[in-house]
């Protein structure tokens, strides 16, 4: 497996496996590798016959206060699970590679943007989409693996791919997590001992909300009650949102049916998480 830091080297290569008929598989991260992104790299493997795994803290994605600095880098360490997973070259651009001086150009999705992290995070979506949108461009992959731990981020990237008819197939693939229920993060390392511990009200707390919805409750304020409830087990989580929206729109909804999203954001110690459940073919009662 191979490290490239170069566009146009990474294009070349690309350009040679496309001509031989090569399938290509696109896996973007910001490093830091765990087992949920290696479920991302192996599912590409299994699909495609070359595979691009991107490692690149995207500084357009960070607020001014957020973790930038503080995210965790381990590049020898990525090389090992990519290598493990199937992947056939890892691109590991510069910032300068990426965004030269004079840089201008964004990538902007509207609506679904302004909710949930994006409400909480002005800016973020927008260096999201404009980097991924700079990656396609670059690997031109026929698929595109995402985690649905980041569930908004999937229907954002969904819709810049339609909306500018993009020629890559987003797919979307379940969260992987701890053997105690925490959602796998790179962020998790950064949290303390105690705050580790702490950080499980998350998933409890929506395992909470499933238990309420399988006994036939529909009504969304009940069910936030019962998981902000759960949450307050755990005074020192600062909840940044607890919601119930369409994973269409991600419109907030009053009463569960169909495809039904329950997400939150908190700060546990000095860590934004996020974790969330997604509810299918929900019928309005039982
Ligand atoms: P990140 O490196 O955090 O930007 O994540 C890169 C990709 O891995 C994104 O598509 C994430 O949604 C996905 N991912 C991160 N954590 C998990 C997880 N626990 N399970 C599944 N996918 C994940």
């Amino acid at each position: 497996m191979k490290i490239i830091t170069s566009i146009d080297e990474l294009k070349t290569i690309i350009r040679k496996e496309k001509q031989n008929g090569k399938q290509i598989g696109f896996v973007p991260t910001m490093g830091y590798l765990h087992d949920g992104h290696l479920s991302l790299i192996e599912k590409a493997s299994i699909e495609n016959h070359f595979v691009v795994v991107s490692i690149f803290v995207n500084p357009t994605q960070f607020g001014i206060n957020e973790d930038f600095d503080v995210y965790p880098r381990d590049l020898e360490r990525d090389q090992k699970i990519a290598e493990i997973g199937g992947a056939n070259i890892i691109f590991h651009p510069t910032i300068k590679e990426m965004y030269p001086n004079g840089y201008r150009t964004y990538v902007e999705v509207e609506e679904i943007t302004e909710k949930l992290c994006g409400a909480s995070r002005p800016g973020h979506f927008r260096g999201v989409t404009t980097v991924v949108a700079k990656l396609f461009h670059i690997v031109t992959p026929h698929r595109a693996y995402f985690g649905l731990k980041d569930a908004q981020q999937v229907a954002v990237l969904q819709k810049m791919v339609k909306d500018l008819n993009m020629d890559v197939q987003v797919i979307p693939c379940p969260i992987v997590r701890e053997a105690d229920g925490l959602a796998m993060s790179s962020r998790n390392v950064n949290l303390s001992p105690q705050d580790r511990k702490t950080a499980l009200i998350l998933s409890k707390s929506l395992a909470k909300a499933k238990e309420i919805v399988a006994a036939g409750e529909r009504n969304a304020e009940m069910i936030l009650i019962q998981v902000k409830k759960t949450l307050a087990t755990e005074p020192t989580v600062i909840i940044d949102y607890i919601e119930i929206v369409d994973f269409e729109t991600f419109e907030r909804i009053d009463i569960l049916k169909g495809r039904v999203l329950i997400a939150i954001a908190a700060k546990i110690g000095k860590v934004r998480l996020i974790d969330n459940i997604i509810l299918e073919d929900l019928p309005s009662c039982i």
